[in-house]
């Protein structure tokens, strides 16, 4: 066994004695010292060579190693965390010789490692919960430390308030957000409150509670849109056209019935040029989930494009001929992703995930087994029809697995795992700083700075392939992936019932649970400058957890959350480009609430980053506003607002960025002339007053506009009016997706 499956059993242990052991710590009583945390290294080695006074005694026979954990960059640093505590916060302390018991990372007196940290020394005072790169261990103060604490006039800590949670939109993830809130002893508010709860845990969408002014959400506004197949790819090409090589992860997409021409063109070229060559792709509605009314194509002619007498949107993709597979089967990876804010970007994701195995050995696509839905589609809401699916209690058999057990295996097998999971956090990150700039998008407009509102936070599941050459490929992300916790079993013929499943179980309480202890109101936040930023290209597999390891009651097991960004803001900062078209876009929308620039605004963005000349003169201006926003209000499915959007803008900056700077590459180009209107002072008290007005397009423009007559009627509004864009953008109809 490696350490990451000790790891996972002796979490599992640990959840089992779990209700014993909530009940023990539930059992103080207010005479209790109040538990104060202290940053203190996850390695205990790291503390004991200490100089400055710090010693660990450790009163298990054990010493200093806790078995199943493994040690990760400290063993190699031990100077590193005892400086900073000794040398930054500890060597503040002045706890004039008292003992006091740590416990731990791993709680360690639970599994009967109890060490004591002697803390010698003079200086200052423990000022109740300190971080150090997120490291924390809770110390039990003793009495001495709060008489000197006091006489010192500093506050003791008092015990905390429950986190208040409002579940009453929770829906399908009622179960596992439950047992989470037990766990954690917060209160839960399953009808709602008339006062403002804390954290507000909704099952669909940001709108599912309207008007909420304080607090934190669990969905952010506009992620539903953002993460449906076609904007997804839209914003994945974006990027591949900036950053050809690191997007790579992506198949091959076309946005349908749009670029039907240039899909069954290329097809025709590619097999042209070789006969021998004969692709199969997938056809996914847009907007769908769980294989709905998915289907694979050898032959452009067999695209369903209408359905009815409408159009069918969807995405048409380059298949994955050749999967890893095991047990002879396909299966994908889901793995939770948390965003817990988008300002700054803060990435997490869970090292436990899952996997979903198809029912029927794989083989690749044929003319014949082109519909066999069990051999190439691995969802599980499909293949648990399939009379093959195995339900199992295991964690490493069956039809759905850990990702550990998964990992595990191929390790044995050796794979190298740690390329694998660097490739797969690469891949995450660069997949949300795609979709981040359209985010904030929507994020202005429905929570504008300076208003009342709540802040945002979001669990996504990622769903990703590895292929036979082990390169993993992104599918799709799910702004709802499922929470549950128990699966439909057929307990007689015909009778299906919801069954507990433990695979879902430990894997999706830990998400929600240690997603709530990072969104604890209480936990403060560590800044900027307290991340530590990774050096060099790999990402090390097993990075040791930067937020706190124990809850202050020491009844938790470590963090199963691993923060990637900013971690490592080094390597992919620089793919943040389109972010900052979106930050200027933003601030040419004007007035808060707008998510679409109108004509003038447009303007107003040439004008002050001084894009037009004698060559390019504003009637040419208002002639490419008009032109990309035709373009792009047909093809965004959902365009009834008019104006121009985040993405024709974009499209817009990429053309002007290359007529302005010809020689240098596309992504030089977009640099620059960031640069160029990064510099410019924001739109002056003028510009602001012609951005919140109409006015009309001048004459030399007005002809091209009478040629809209035509065009869509969001468009003609566009062009006649300089827009209604100013009303705040109401909260959009939500079709319930929750994927299963
Ligand atoms: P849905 O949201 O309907 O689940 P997905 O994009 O996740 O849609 O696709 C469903 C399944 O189809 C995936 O779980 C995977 O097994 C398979 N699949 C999707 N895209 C590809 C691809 N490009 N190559 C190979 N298999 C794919």
């Amino acid at each position: 066994m490696n350490d990451r499956h000790v790891k996972v059993e002796v979490q599992l242990e640990r959840m089992k004695s779990f209700g014993e052991d909530a009940a023990k710590a539930g059992a103080v009583d207010a005479e209790e010292p109040v538990p104060v945390s202290v940053p203190v290294p996850s390695s205990a080695a790291s503390l004991s060579p200490d100089p400055s006074g710090i010693t660990i005694a450790a009163a298990a026979a054990a010493g200093a190693d806790t078995p199943g954990k493994p040690r990760g960059k400290h063993r190699g640093k031990p100077g590193k965390d005892a400086k900073n505590i000794c040398g930054k916060h500890i060597s503040d302390l002045a706890l004039h010789g008292s003992a006091v018991s740590a416990h731990g990372e791993r709680h360690l007196n639970r599994l009967g490692y109890e060490r004591t940290l002697h803390i010698k020394g003079t200086g200052k005072i423990l000022q109740g919960k300190l971080e150090n790169n997120g490291n924390y261990a809770t110390i039990h103060a003793s009495k001495n430390i709060h008489e000197t604490r006091r006489e010192d006039g500093f506050k003791v800590p008092r015990k905390r308030r429950p986190v208040t949670v409002d579940t009453s939109k929770a829906k399908t993830s009622l179960e596992a957000l439950k047992i989470s809130i037990r766990q954690l002893k917060w209160k839960e508010f399953p009808l709602g409150r008339r006062a403002a709860c804390e954290i507000y845990w909704h099952g669909v969408s940001f709108h599912d509670n309207e008007n909420i002014v304080s607090g934190q959400v669990n969905k952010f506004p506009g992620m539903i849109e953002m993460l449906r197949k076609i904007n997804l790819s839209r914003a994945v090409r974006t990027m591949q056209e900036l950053f050809p090589e690191e997007y790579d992860f992506y198949p091959r997409s076309w946005i349908l019935p749009q670029e039907y021409q240039q899909f069954s063109t290329q097809i025709r070229m590619v097999k042209e040029n070789d006969a021998t060559v004969n692709p199969t792709f997938i056809v996914k509605p847009d907007g769908g989930s769980q294989g709905d009314g998915i289907y694979l194509i050898r032959d452009p002619a067999d695209l369903k494009l209408v359905v009815g007498s409408q159009a069918k949107q969807a995405v048409v993709q380059e298949y994955i001929q050749k999967p890893l597979l095991i047990d002879k089967l396909k299966f994908d990876i889901r793995l939770y992703v948390l965003i817990k804010s988008l300002e700054p970007l803060e990435i997490y994701i869970a090292k436990e995930g899952l996997t979903r195995f198809c029912t029927e050995p794989y083989q690749e696509p044929s003319q014949k087994n082109l519909s066999h839905v069990f051999m190439h589609l691995t969802n599980y809401s499909l293949n648990v029809h399939s009379g093959n699916f195995v339900h199992s209690d295991s964690q490493s058999t069956g039809s759905k697995r850990t990702l550990s057990s998964v990992l595990y295996r191929l390790a044995a097998k050796g794979v190298d795992i740690k390329r694998v999971w660097s490739d797969i956090i690469a891949l995450v990150i660069k997949t949300v700083i795609a979709v981040v700039p359209e985010l904030k998008v929507y994020y202005q407009a429905d929570i504008p700075p300076g208003k009342p509102g709540p802040t945002c936070f979001q669990i996504l599941g990622f769903d990703i392939l590895l292929m036979k050459n082990l390169k993993p490929v992104l599918l799709e992300v799910n702004s709802n992936p499922s929470m549950r916790i128990e699966h439909e079993q057929e307990v007689a013929p015909g009778v299906f019932e919801y069954v507990p499943s433990p695979v879902d179980e430990e894997v999706k309480v830990g998400v929600i649970r240690d997603t709530l202890r990072l969104m604890d109101p209480g936990h403060k936040k560590p800044t900027i400058s307290q991340v530590r930023v990774e050096h060099g290209d790999e990402i090390p597999m097993e990075a040791e957890s930067q937020e706190r390891g124990p809850d202050e009651t020491g009844a938790l097991p470590s963090l199963c959350l691993k923060q990637v960004y900013p971690k490592y803001t080094k390597q992919f900062n620089y793919l943040r480009l389109v972010e900052r078209i979106a930050v200027l876009f933003v601030r040419f929308l004007g007035v808060k609430g707008n998510m679409r620039l109108g004509p003038t605004a447009f303007r107003t963005f040439i004008r002050t980053c001084k894009l037009s000349n004698s060559n390019f003169t504003m009637a040419s201006v208002d002639i490419l506003y008009i032109d990309i926003t035709r373009r792009w209000s047909g093809a965004t499915p959902d365009s009834r607002e008019a104006g121009m959007g985040l993405q024709a803008f974009v499209e817009a900056f990429f053309y002007l960025a290359g007529r302005r700077f010809k020689s240098s590459s596309l992504r030089e180009q977009i640099v620059s002339l960031l640069e160029l209107c990064e510099a410019q002072p924001p739109p002056g008290a003028e510009d602001r007053r012609s951005l919140s007005c109409s006015r009309a397009l001048p004459r030399a423009v007005r002809a091209q506009t009478l040629c809209l007559t035509n065009s869509p009627a969001p468009l003609r509004r566009a062009a006649s009016q300089d827009y209604g864009l100013h009303q705040r953008v109401k909260p959009r109809s939500h079709r319930v997706n929750v994927e299963n």
